[in-house]
């Protein structure tokens, strides 16, 4: 017994910590892998605003220097004026020069000039229809790095019109230091590049990492890089401590649901220590006046997880535990409780029906437990009906003395759920029995069938030639309840009357309400 508990309980513990582990994995996955689209979605919206920015940046430089271009035919001194104004009014440009024959002639910043564009910028080619290159500084300032931009006049020979604009990382670098997952950005022109890692100018070949995003401008020979960190920390502790709780959470769950399927016996009695069962009581009526005479006392479980459990469920699984016992002197301990509040409502020699499972009734003790029941309820107050099913009764030899014995300690016996089981008249005849529960499977078929219920009237004929008292359960309607009290049944007990209720609402119920629905 207690090594095939042991290996139980290592079964249960094996399997969910697996099962910890395993939902520990697939959440922490799950985590990695949604971030991972967070970061990829947040990466491509990034490079294509940048690339957007930019784009539409040069193209309206472009458009300005369109204008700028019939300059490049004229002489510096009518032009300088206007073309001072123009750089003035251009966001970021710091300054445009007109060019003619390969040379500067014009500049919006110092004026008339005359500098090979070769002397000037070297990088640049004028030959081409749009050039770029990235500058350490300019004249005017000398340490801040600056793009310039070569658009080319093809009606002008070796002219064109070159500008100088700020290049400023400053806002990205505030940005990407902002969030956390972006390692910076680089401009990229030629083999220049420049990185809000460095703040200075370098060799493309000098940038390190691989970018995870790229993109080219679509009019001008200009790349921006997006660096980013492989995973930030954040994330990885967070998918870690999402795993972690998940798999601990499923761990748990698994554990006690296992517990629950392969430890059932254990449960039962955790609840019985922890007042997950109570009890509800159902009044039983006469017939004739359809006052509360008595009631039965049923069994029920709130589980903390799993709500409530029927009674057919856990009786079944304690008599196949061996939990039975223990479970009924758990039950008469509950009604010993209820006792002293019940004798308000029941009036004496009120019947109080109690199923006993065929597993108690055979038990050693069973004597003991009955008579210490009796004693501990209050004296000469309640008549206790013990409902047996005919299926308890197979153990002829055992059940007749027993009886006697129950009914000379003054208990009467009820058979419970009579007509479900098999043989019953047999044993209708070898015992002695008080009360006859009819099942509510015969009750049920009451008014369904178009003549009346044939079998019904036989058992009730029966039994009162027997001296049985009768009780039928699981009333319902009005017209059950008419056609049992025109066929003699004695007492009556269903949802007609009253469903079973817990004590506080007992105490309260008066049989006049349910009857006034008559
Ligand atoms: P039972 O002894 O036949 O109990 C009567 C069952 O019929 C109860 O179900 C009751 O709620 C239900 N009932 C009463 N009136 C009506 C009605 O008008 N219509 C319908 N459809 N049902 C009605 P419950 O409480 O779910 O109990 C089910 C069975 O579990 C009981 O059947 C009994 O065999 C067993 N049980 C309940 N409590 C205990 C207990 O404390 N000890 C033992 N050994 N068995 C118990
Ligand atoms: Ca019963
Ligand atoms: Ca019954």
């Amino acid at each position: 017994m207690l090594t095939r508990f042991f290996s139980t309980s290592r079964k249960v513990l094996t399997g969910s910590i697996l099962a910890g582990i395993i939902v520990a994995l697939l959440c922490g996955m799950l985590q990695f892998f949604l971030s991972y689209h967070k970061r990829e979605a947040k990466f491509d919206t990034l490079i294509i605003d940048l690339r957007v920015y930019m784009e539409s940046y040069f193209s309206d430089l472009k458009t300005s220097i369109d204008t700028l271009q019939p300059f490049t035919l004229s002489t510096c001194q009518d032009v300088s004026a206007e073309l001072t104004s123009r750089a003035a009014f251009s966001v970021n440009v710091r300054a445009f020069l007109l060019v003619r024959d390969n040379a500067a002639f014009c500049s919006s910043a110092t004026g008339p000039m005359s500098v090979p564009m070769k002397e000037l910028i070297p990088d640049l080619d004028t030959t081409k229809s749009v050039d770029m290159a990235l500058l350490p500084g300019t004249p005017m300032l000398p340490d801040k790095p600056a793009i310039v931009v070569w658009y080319q006049n093809p009606l002008v020979k070796g002219g064109g019109v070159f500008t100088s604009i700020n290049i400023n990382l400053t806002p990205y670098l505030l940005y990407t230091s902002r969030q956390d997952e972006f390692a910076g950005i680089a401009v990229i022109i030629g083999n220049m590049a420049l990185s809000t890692a460095s703040g200075h100018l370098i060799n493309v070949n000098d940038l390190h990492g691989t970018p995870i995003r790229s993109a080219t401008l679509k009019d001008v020979p200009l790349t921006i890089n997006l660096y980013a960190q492989e995973w930030t920390t954040y994330e990885i502790l967070f998918a870690l401590l999402f795993g972690l709780i998940c798999g601990i959470a499923a761990g748990t769950l698994s554990f006690y649901i296992l517990n629950i399927r392969l430890n059932p016996g254990k449960e039962i009695l955790t609840a019985i220590k922890r007042g997950q069962f109570y009890v509800v009581y159902q009044p039983v009526v006469d017939a004739k006046e359809l006052k509360m005479q008595g009631c039965e006392v049923l069994m029920r479980w709130k589980h903390p997880t799993m709500g409530e459990i029927p009674p057919d469920a856990f009786i079944n699984f304690a008599e196949a535990q061996k939990l039975i016992v223990p479970l009924t002197l758990h039950l008469f301990e509950l009604i010993i409780r209820d006792a002293a509040l019940l004798q308000t409502v029941l009036p004496p020699g009120a019947k109080l029906g109690i199923n006993i499972a065929p597993g108690h009734l055979h038990s050693e003790n069973f004597k003991d437990d009955m008579r210490e029941f009796a004693a501990s309820l209050p004296p000469d107050h309640f008549q206790v009906v013990l409902e047996i099913t005919e299926r308890d009764m197979i153990n002829q030899l055992e059940a007749a003395p027993l009886f006697e014995w129950l009914h000379h300690e003054g208990f009467e016996i009820a058979i419970d759920d009579f007509g479900t089981g098999h043989s019953a008249l047999i044993y209708l005849e070898r015992f002695t029995m008080d009360y006859l529960k009819i099942d509510r499977g015969f009750v049920n078929a009451i008014g369904t069938e178009t003549v009346t219920s044939p079998v019904l009237d036989a058992v009730l004929t029966l039994a009162r030639r027997l001296n049985m008292v009768t009780v039928a359960e699981g009333v319902e309607t009005p017209e059950q309840a008419a056609w049992l009290r025109q066929h003699g049944v004695n007492y009556l007990q269903g949802y007609w009357i009253s469903r079973p209720m817990p004590l506080a609402q007992f105490l309260k119920w008066e049989s006049d309400v349910a009857i006034e629905s008559e």
